[in-house]
């Protein structure tokens, strides 16, 4: 099986090393597949290629978060590279550092630098004006590449997050919008396990001007499937959950479960809506009318949360510059 059919049309999870245990359950899925997260990536993915699990599975060092965060001009680690392929990855991912606003500095240093291997992915942590006003030279930057890359979009400095799926590019540490990718022509997306993996948070965040403030990083979040958003627990509807981890009962139940229920609630909806989305005849389509479909429910519950990638009311948990 060549690269493209082992990363074509996969929705991978994406994990903190200390989810290893936990990797095979969440990865599990038909379609689905493994993205570890840190310093030691590519020892879990010997750990889990040593446990005998196939799917993909690729590491992302995320240099480009948090606090110390290294900037992209830093250059990349062919040792990085080589420890990813003596672990048995799908394919390498560069240990890229930050894109800010403006810095084409950064963008060029990583695209110039990866082009020296034949098969890796250039990761690309963008500031969020990349996907916005300075689209259209990011855009060229990479048509001008040539190769793969991968995309890490930064939340706005207002917690609103850059629509990065419509390009249809491969993205690391997205929310649900990773199955917007998925319609709009991606190979591969990966959303994560906790909030803090389903973002990149601007390095000083502003709190964000509404109430709820900040919800640290432990805050458990489940995917509601009628509002492709994930809310923490404690604001869960009642409404019933078909997935194969809930059987019918209600959402709200899950504020009683644990970490890895909550998670494998969340990565079966979402393999059970990329199954949906995979036998729609137009896949942006059905994402773009799902996305703007009235929330029925949402309105019935009283609890109205925005869509994928924009944050309401501290609802969907912005949880800090924290990193696993
Ligand atoms: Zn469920």
């Amino acid at each position: 099986m060549d690269l493209h059919d082992r990363l074509h049309d996969r929705l991978l999870v994406q994990l903190s090393t200390r989810d290893v245990y936990d990797a095979r359950v969440l990865g599990g899925q038909p379609q689905s597949g493994l993205v570890f997260t840190g310093q030691a990536a590519h020892d879990a993915v010997r750990m889990v290629r040593r446990q005998g699990y196939a799917g993909p599975v690729l590491a992302d060092r995320r240099r480009y978060a948090g606090s110390g965060r290294v900037s992209g001009t830093a250059g990349l680690s062919a040792h990085w590279i080589a420890d990813q392929v003596e672990a048995r990855v799908t394919i390498p991912l560069t240990d890229s550092g930050y894109i800010g606003r403006n810095d084409t500095r950064a963008l060029r240093t990583i695209l110039d630098q990866a082009s020296r291997w034949d098969e890796v992915v250039a990761v690309l942590p963008l500031h969020a004006d990349w996907l916005g006003p300075d689209l259209p030279a990011l855009t060229a930057a990479i048509a001008g590449y040539g190769g793969p890359v991968a995309l890490v979009a930064e939340d706005a400095a207002a917690g609103a997050r850059p629509e990065a799926f419509r390009l249809g590019l491969p993205l690391l540490s997205a929310g649900a919008e990773a199955l917007g990718a998925l319609a709009h022509g991606a190979p591969w997306a990966a959303v994560g396990v906790r909030e803090v993996l389903r973002h990149l948070y601007p390095e000083h965040p502003e709190p964000p001007p509404v109430r709820g403030g900040w919800r640290r990083g432990g805050a458990r979040n489940a995917l509601v499937p009628e509002r492709l958003a994930f809310v923490p627990v404690e604001r869960l509807p009642e409404d019933p959950c078909p997935c194969a981890t809930c059987h019918g009962r209600p959402l709200r139940r899950l504020a009683g479960a644990g970490e890895l229920e909550v998670n494998t609630h969340n990565v079966t909806v979402l393999h059970r809506l990329h199954a949906r989305m995979s036998r729609a005849q137009h896949r942006a389509r059905w994402w773009e009318e799902r996305l703007h479909a009235p929330p029925h429910h949402v309105e019935a519950a009283g609890d109205r949360v925005a869509r994928p990638g924009v944050q309401a009311g501290g609802g969907a948990g912005l949880a800090g510059p924290e990193e696993p």
